[in-house]
């Protein structure tokens, strides 16, 4: 076509290598958006010229790292071959490298390194987030019959912490242990010893209710306890009091009668634990609530020193 300037300047250039050349090039720059080229006056050589060439072959004689380039340059609609730029030349179409944008980085901070605050490292976990991780909880058929998971109560860095079996039908209907008769028997039992049931932290090896109230299946504890030793391991009491048989087996590995073991102390991790009788069966064997007490006097005891 008479009016396409690449096709007119193909014509009036005889070599016709050149011509393809030539033609590549403005292809190329007219996809850049440049299409403006001027004429250098004769004989002024570009500044570049001597850069391009050694750039060509290399300071040390050696191919260039970057391959310096030789622009076209059009004046009057006419092609003249000029100046070295720092433009990439234009490779084949089919390899022409996709790249991708630079990332949008944030500004640098304002802050020199000694006025910005310490960077906060992950530390132990805390409840709330074991609390959140347990979420809605289906992880066993405790789930189905439940009403409220009773996930735990208390101060969250008690240097006494209580372990019950698993929720009763009214700990199941609050969301909170040891609410129920049994557990104002512990309060008793708490308040005897000049503390009180705010300062401690309670929990039980189980969430969520047994039917019935029956004892926990090794399934559900296998499922739950899990949860209760990260909430140990995130307060970090100085004793844990294991109330019950359940809890014993489930915290201490001990499989002996309580009444044999009760009132003696294990280490668990950096704490110490007890294990004691259960306030519930306190209620159903009265007679039983002098061992409640000898070793709530031991939790006294142990607590007073340091
Ligand atoms: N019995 C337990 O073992 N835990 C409770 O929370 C209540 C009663």
């Amino acid at each position: 076509m008479a009016d396409d300037p690449i096709q007119n300047l193909k014509s009036k250039i005889q070599n016709p290598k050149l011509s393809e050349e030539l033609a590549n090039w403005l292809e190329f720059y007219h996809e850049l958006g440049i299409e403006e080229f001027y004429r250098r006056a004769p004989g002024s050589a570009p500044p570049l010229a001597a850069a391009h060439d050694a750039a060509r072959v290399g300071v040390h004689g050696h191919a260039p790292l970057v391959q310096a380039v030789t622009r076209p340059v059009i004046t009057e609609g006419k092609p003249v071959v000029s100046a070295a730029t720092a433009v990439p030349p234009p490779p084949a179409r089919a390899s022409q490298p996709v790249v991708a944008p630079a990332p949008i980085r944030p500004p640098a901070p304002s802050l020199s390194l000694f006025e910005a605050p310490a960077p906060k490292l992950s530390g132990p976990e805390t409840l709330e987030q074991i609390r959140a991780d347990l979420g809605d909880c289906r992880r066993c058929k405790l789930a189905g019959g439940r009403h409220n998971i009773v996930f735990g109560d208390g101060n969250a860095h008690a240097e006494l912490v209580f372990v019950g079996e698993g929720p009763g039908a009214d700990e199941d209907e609050q969301g909170l242990p040891f609410v129920g008769r049994a557990g104002q028997l512990l309060n008793r039992m708490i308040q005897m010893i000049g503390m009180k049931r705010e300062e401690v932290y309670i929990c039980n090896v189980v969430k969520c209710r047994p039917p019935g109230n029956r004892t926990p299946e090794k399934d559900e504890i296998e499922t739950c306890s899990p949860f209760l030793f990260r909430q140990l391991e995130a307060i970090k009491p100085r004793l844990i009091c294991c109330l019950g048989a359940p809890a014993v087996r489930t915290v201490l590995g001990i499989k002996e009668g309580i009444t044999k073991i009760h009132g003696q102390f294990y280490d668990f991790a950096a704490s110490k634990a007890l294990a004691t009788v259960h306030p519930a069966y306190v209620l159903r064997n009265p007679r039983e609530e002098r061992i409640l007490r000898e070793d709530f006097e031991k939790i006294r005891e142990f607590l007073k020193g340091r």
